[in-house]
């Protein structure tokens, strides 16, 4: 079949990848959308850094093969696809239905469950077919279009800020950056009920997609600061959506005193911070990764339900061809925010 791969740091699709073949509690489906993240990108430019951090860092589960870079490598974590065919025993919906899944492949073995990311052999979105555990289909509900219900897990991501700062709905939020990690946090934000919600983006493009997603006002911070809008008078909960060093020592430097700050943008590299500042305003910072199944499922019937208008967030849909040359424009920011393979 033909899938996109990395390979030696370049993204390119192959015409013969081997079939995935559904085991028992498996299912084999068609991908019919799967959307570029941000965290492809940045895997595809930085992957022996973020796999050398993941080596150093303690206290955490580690199961599985590490992935390694010199054989390809599977991508493709926000898909919507059709079932095809279940594996031996199992149980799956009728052929042809659409589904989305957290994901995750529990192991064969019983050993733990493998994350649907990075892989030299689990078969992900950027594919024509792909492997997906059957008790986690969640079939797509109200006609909503592949494309669309390929945005669940980016905007799950969202959602799981958002619920980990137990924002009440009389709070003030702060949105910095409005990628789509930002524009996801503004979404959850807004379903949530949050009537005060200011965000800050150089890109006018992202500015306006904040607005329609229910940003109260967006700011461009080259010509005003985010913090002087919001006001000085109460603490915020901040969401740092950037993922750029300096960023979060700015947040801490501004914000007001007992305020929240919710690191969702990732940064992979070394970042420096003033504790001074944190500990003069008491401030507490939080970082939050991922969603829950719970999540999950929410994030797909608020996008079902027309909650979340997902619609303005898919700027392209490109054939699996185009794969090489979407990694290569999402890079600007004005041009593009979600990007949908179709392959
Ligand atoms: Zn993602």
């Amino acid at each position: 079949m033909r899938a996109g791969v990395l390979s030696g740091g370049k993204v390119l699709v192959r015409d013969d990848v081997e079939e995935p073949e559904p085991g028992p509690g498996q299912v084999l489906v068609q991908v019919e959308a799967c959307g570029i993240c941000g965290s492809d990108l940045h895997f595809a430019a930085h992957g022996a850094e973020m796999l050398a951090l993941g080596r150093r860092m303690e206290g955490v589960q580690r199961g599985g093969g590490e992935v390694d870079l010199t054989r390809d490598v599977y991508m493709g974590h926000e898909f919507a696809a059709r079932v095809l065919e279940p594996g031996p025993g199992t149980e799956a919906p009728p052929t042809g239905t659409l589904v989305t899944a957290f994901p995750v492949l529990p192991r064969a073995d019983g050993s733990g469950l493998d994350a649907i990311v990075y892989s030299n052999t689990i078969r992900a979105g950027y594919g024509e077919r792909m492997v997906l555990a059957a008790p986690l289909l969640l079939e797509v509900p109200n006609g909503l279009p592949a494309h669309h219900a390929a945005l669940t897990e980016p905007m799950a991501v969202g959602l799981h800020a958002v619920n980990r700062s137990g924002i009440s709905t009389a709070e003030r939020a702060v949105v910095v950056g409005c990628g789509p990690v930002g524009l996801a946090v503004i979404a959850a934000l807004a379903v949530r009920g949050v009537r005060t919600i200011v965000a800050a983006d150089y890109s006018p493009a992202r500015r306006a997609l904040a607005a329609r997603l229910g940003a109260a006002e967006v700011v461009d911070p080259r010509e005003e600061t985010v913090w002087s809008r919001a006001g000085a008078s109460t603490p915020l909960v901040v969401f740092e959506a950037v993922g750029v060093p300096g960023v979060l020592d700015d947040i801490m430097r501004c914000a007001t005193a007992q305020s929240r700050v919710v690191v969702v943008g990732v940064c992979m590299g070394a970042d420096t911070v003033h504790p001074y500042f944190g500990i003069s305003k008491e401030l507490s910072v939080q970082f939050v990764l991922g969603y829950t199944p719970d999540e999950f499922a929410a994030s797909l019937r608020s996008i079902a339900e027309g909650e979340i208008d997902v619609a303005p967030l898919v700027t392209a849909r490109v054939g699996l061809d185009r794969l090489p040359w979407a990694f290569e424009a999402l890079s600007d920011p004005e041009e593009h925010c979600k990007i949908v393979v179709e392959p």
